[in-house]
């Protein structure tokens, strides 16, 4: 099978190389995780909430110029030995149906770092997320959704 049919395929993806970023803001609070490359379910901690970022989609016939969203869904887990990671969930492209991994922007590591920091027990204040909406969520178009992780889809 081809490796890009493959990839075109998959319903959501993790961000490693954003590690990076998530430990420089948890080193404000003296604190030093790491990233558990293994997708598995046996978190300590899990928490569905949602990040922004880009799409584009990967059909080379489609005439679709991409899009972004404020509501691309994520599952971030906390597992023992101070390691986590987090699921962001894939989006179909409105035109063809084809699914799409997107670039995410500074939110995903300000909310994994805030949620890492509150379950270590740090004092925050509550974040004022910004963005107005962009349009309502298409559930049929998140697979957050579809797998039942998705903060945003849940008020539908
Ligand atoms: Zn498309
Ligand atoms: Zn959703």
């Amino acid at each position: 099978m081809p490796a890009r049919k493959h990839k075109s395929t998959r319903r959501w993806s993790m961000y490693p190389f954003l590690h990076s970023e998530v430990a420089a803001l948890l080193e404000d609070s003296d604190l030093y995780f790491r990233f558990h490359s293994k997708d598995d379910d046996f978190a300590l901690h899990a928490y569905d909430t949602n990040v922004m970022g880009r799409f584009s989609c990967p059909n080379d016939e489609c005439g679709s110029t991409g899009w972004s969203s404020k509501k691309i869904a994520i599952t971030i887990r906390m597992y023992s030995g101070d390691r986590y990671n987090a699921r962001v969930y894939h989006q179909r492209c409105q035109e063809c149906n084809r699914l799409s991994q997107p670039i995410l922007d500074d939110s995903y590591a300000e909310r994994v770092a805030y949620r890492l920091k509150k379950w270590s027990g740090i004092k925050m204040e509550v974040p004022v997320y910004g963005g107005e909406s962009n349009g309502p969520h298409i559930r049929s178009l998140c697979e957050g959704c579809k797998a039942g992780h998705c903060s945003e889809g849940r008020w539908y």
